[in-house]
């Protein structure tokens, strides 16, 4: 099936390589020519594992190509997948002008049936309003449907999740645009995914109330971090036993500096503002974020109390993008607290294995007071504490002594929970972590 992707970020590139490699003939287009120039070289302008080996075979097979120009993408197409982004407008709500932008393009180019499937995150009506839109600035009867096929992939395991999803989500009222849908999923059809299909309002809440759930559990969890902390609980337990519940579930209850990333931020506060304008106020999910918000604050004092005040230390932070395997920054926990510590007086020594290149270009006008190192020991070189923000697989196997040596002094704050406690108290450290304070103060009688 010919198929074409609007926007090569995360998920367009991604949803572009996987569609390609189950056989599909896929173009790709995004405005930006720079990135669609290194895309056709065959290189992926952010870190996603397995991706560049993905896209240079299925361009090399001649299934997946990049241009600039939408009518030549759209030509050949059956389906026009719309991967473009959906930031926030300064009220909270979703900012939909690439999605209108993309609308634009498509009513220009339109020459046939096509299906119009929506994986960008969208407040529920938006399908709606998209296919009004598209027929009015046609100007002409055009033949379309329009589907929402909300995406799900995490990044770090995207290919993984778009190969192997939970679920595939068809939001439809046309039989033919169905029928059109299962036939591009059919390789997921053969591995038996669930294939759920519904009304395009339905799959569009769908999205946005599975990430405001998960959002609502990492606050949820955060809360109950900090009380643990106040009343001696050690919530890996707390989270273990809550998790054998088949109610509950054992995912999303880690608890840590607060979530960020380019999706629960933003989405969830797209989710309150849907609300208020349907007169449906969402409060558990207000809650979540402010309790988001309250969580960056504590972690804050947690490092100020380790180091005894904040004005003139050095600290070293390890981790910059939102979570591991990912070189995407974008409203990672990290970078906040980069920011309050330089507020505060802090000169900072960054080091993330992947995203330092990318954390850059957003804290540029901290330049003065960060520098960026060439590994964890080189950060921590002289720095009153080191700070580890993201669960990088390489942090939980540091070499603890050479990091002792490395530091003015031994204070290690582990907003993750990465390390073992019993191992990191023995050799000295001051040790903080998230939710297992009396754990640790435990570790120390031993
Ligand atoms: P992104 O910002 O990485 O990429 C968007 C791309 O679209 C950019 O390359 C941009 O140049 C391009 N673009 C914008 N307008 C265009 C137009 N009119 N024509 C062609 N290209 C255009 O965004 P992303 O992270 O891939 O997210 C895309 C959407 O998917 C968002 O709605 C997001 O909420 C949703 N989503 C993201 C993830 C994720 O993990 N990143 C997961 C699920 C869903």
């Amino acid at each position: 099936m010919n198929i074409a992707i609007v926007g090569t970020g995360y998920v367009g590139l991604v949803s572009g390589a996987c569609f390609a490699d189950f056989g599909h003939s896929v173009v790709c287009v995004d405005l930006d020519a720079g990135r669609v120039g290194r895309l056709a070289a065959g290189e992926v302008p952010f870190y996603e594992p397995g991706l560049a080996e993905l896209v240079q075979r299925n361009a090399a097979a001649g299934r997946l190509r990049f241009t600039t120009d939408t009518g030549e993408a759209l030509r050949d197409a059956l389906v026009v997948f719309l991967a473009v982004g959906t930031p926030e407008t300064p009220g909270g709500a979703a900012d939909l002008s690439q999605i209108a932008a993309a609308a634009d393009s498509l009513a220009v180019a339109l020459d046939g049936y096509k299906v119009i499937a929506t994986k960008s995150t969208v407040p529920v009506g938006t399908g709606h309003w998209l296919e009004g839109q598209i027929r009015a600035l046609a100007g002409r009867p055009v033949e379309l449907d329009v589907v929402s096929n909300p995406e799900f992939l995490r990044e770090g395991s995207a290919i993984g999740d778009f190969m192997r999803p939970d679920r595939v989500v068809i939001g439809t009222s046309s039989t033919r645009a169905a029928d059109i849908m299962r036939e591009v999923y059919r390789p997921l059809f053969l591995i038996e995914t669930p294939i759920l299909m519904t009304d395009v309002a339905t799959a569009e809440m769908i999205k946005c109330a599975s990430n405001a759930f998960l959002a609502v559990r990492i606050s949820f969890m955060n809360e109950i971090a900090n009380l643990c902390d106040a009343v001696g609980a050690d919530v890996h337990g707390v989270a273990k036993g809550m998790g054998l519940d088949k109610r509950i579930g054992s995912k999303f209850l880690h608890p840590g500096p607060g979530y960020g990333g380019s999706c629960f931020p933003k989405d969830t506060r797209a989710l309150v503002a849907l609300g208020a304008a349907s007169g449906v106020r969402q409060q558990i999910v207000e809650g979540a974020i402010d309790v988001n918000a309250r969580q960056r604050q504590v972690t804050l004092e947690k490092v100020e109390q380790a180091v005894g005040g904040l004005a003139g230390r050095e600290v070293a932070i390890l981790g910059l993008a939102f979570k591991p395997n990912t070189s995407d920054v974008r409203e990672a926990p990290a970078l906040y607290l980069c920011r309050s510590l330089v507020e505060a007086g802090v000169r900072l020594r960054l080091f993330d294995p992947v995203a330092s290149a990318e954390a850059a270009t957003f804290l540029t006008d901290l330049a003065g007071s960060i520098r960026f190192a060439d590994d964890a020991y080189d950060a921590a070189t002289g720095a009153d504490a080191v700070v580890i923000m993201t669960e990088w697989n390489e942090f939980r196997s540091l070499d603890l002594p050479r990091l002792k040596a490395m530091l003015r002094q031994p204070v290690l704050i582990d907003t993750r929970n990465v390390l073992d406690i019993a191992q990191v108290r023995a050799l000295g450290f001051d040790y903080h972590c998230t939710g297992r304070a009396q754990v640790s103060k435990v570790a120390v009688a031993v």
